[in-house]
């Protein structure tokens, strides 16, 4: 878990996730119980981005300019080659996913734990 956390800095601004779950501790150490689930909802997200954005994403590679890159052709025109993760699973797919699982967490908690509103 740690080594795929590191390994996701390439993908997730750093410091997102501390960041997130912070808020949420933050946000329960004060008692704003109704903001509770939204922080944790963003707290989850930030995790999916990051263990989707160090797993499964799709992480491309420019033999032209020699670096990493997310997109196919990359801005230099060249064809990239897919290094690791899903071809079909770009940045834009990941975040998508980490919005809905926020999303969700936060529907499910202010759904399920009517103590939190
Ligand atoms: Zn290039």
């Amino acid at each position: 878990m740690a080594n795929l956390l590191r390994r996701a800095r390439g993908s997730a601004p750093q410091g997102r996730i501390a960041g997130a779950c912070a808020v949420g501790a933050v946000a329960a150490a004060v008692g704003v119980a109704g903001f509770l689930p939204v922080a944790l909802g963003g707290c989850a997200g930030a995790l999916i981005d990051s263990l989707a954005g160090a797993g499964v994403q799709a992480l491309r590679w420019c033999p032209h300019c020699e670096r990493a890159c997310e997109i196919d052709p990359h801005v230099c025109g060249t064809p990239t080659v897919l290094r690791r993760g899903f071809a079909w699973l770009g940045n834009d797919a990941v975040n998508a996913l980490a919005t809905l699982t926020g999303a969700l967490v936060a529907g499910i908690l202010w759904t399920a734990l009517p103590m939190m509103r």
